[in-house]
């Protein structure tokens, strides 16, 4: 891959989409890129492989939650090898982000960023419904999840880490409408309220559409002190 190369499918990719305020950011990002093929070698952190589908799949799509991002202080649930963690951090560095996942490999790779782009981010090795039972409970101005759980089981691993008046962004795929009418008990039971649903429809450079939903919960009351469940209950009784 040549710098014009990454470049010129970057700034293609974000301009398309309505992003060209992070234009700016490509060398990051094509740095971050380098760093991610040569991980992904010995730990599989991303099955995604070819230079565009890397910009629109990761990067893209983790950036169309940037500007909706409320406060300062926000958890990144299940972010596995730093997905929308990354992206954000390198768009916000006003915003701090707890990077969360229960696998420590997969934040090897955040913490090696952390230090290569001297992000303002810091990662924690721990299942979230644990986080949302000990001293993080209801700290955060926000919380993302992307491809982590369906809409129902998310809510109860994020809103109990959201303080009243944050917002949780759930990045969702095609089928959002469906998971986001399935989640309205949880949603409600955990002390959110559904504040608006925005569908992306993300163009790629090579002539595609990716569907994207962007689901925003609203925390306006606490949770519950008995939520969240261990997550056994949580898979065996979703609300
Ligand atoms: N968000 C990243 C992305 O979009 O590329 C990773 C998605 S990966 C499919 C799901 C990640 O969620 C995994 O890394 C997994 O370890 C993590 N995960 C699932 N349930 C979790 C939980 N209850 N607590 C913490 N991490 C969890």
């Amino acid at each position: 891959m040549t710098k014009t190369d990454f470049g010129g499918i970057f700034t293609a990719a974000l301009e398309l989409n309505g992003l060209s305020a992070y234009v700016s950011l490509a060398d990051e990002f094509e740095k971050l890129t380098e760093e991610l093929v040569k991980f992904n070698v010995h730990t599989n952190i991303t099955a995604v492989r070819s230079t565009e589908d890397i910009i629109m799949k990761h990067y893209v799509d983790s950036l169309t939650a940037a500007e909706f991002i409320e406060g300062n202080r926000i958890i990144d649930i299940g972010c596995g090898g730093g997905f929308p963690t990354l992206p954000l951090a390198l768009a916000r560095r006003d915003v701090h982000i707890t990077a969360l996942d229960s696998t420590a490999k997969k934040l090897t790779f955040v913490d090696q960023c952390k230090k290569i782009f001297d992000l303002n981010i810091e990662t924690l090795c721990a299942r979230a419904e644990d986080a949302g039972r000990g001293k993080l409970r209801q700290t955060f101005t926000g919380a993302t999840a992307r491809a982590v759980a369906a809409l129902n089981i998310l809510c109860e691993l994020a809103l109990p880490l959201i303080k009243n008046g944050g917002l949780f962004i759930a990045m969702k795929g095609p089928g959002a409408d469906e998971e986001t009418a399935a989640a309205e008990n949880a949603i409600q039971i955990l002390g959110g309220k559904l504040e608006d649903a925005k569908t992306i429809l993300l163009k790629t450079p090579g002539g595609e559409t990716l569907t994207r939903t962007l689901v925003f919960i609203r925390k306006t009351r606490p949770t519950p002190d008995k939520y969240p469940r261990v997550y056994g209950q949580i898979l065996k009784k979703p609300f």
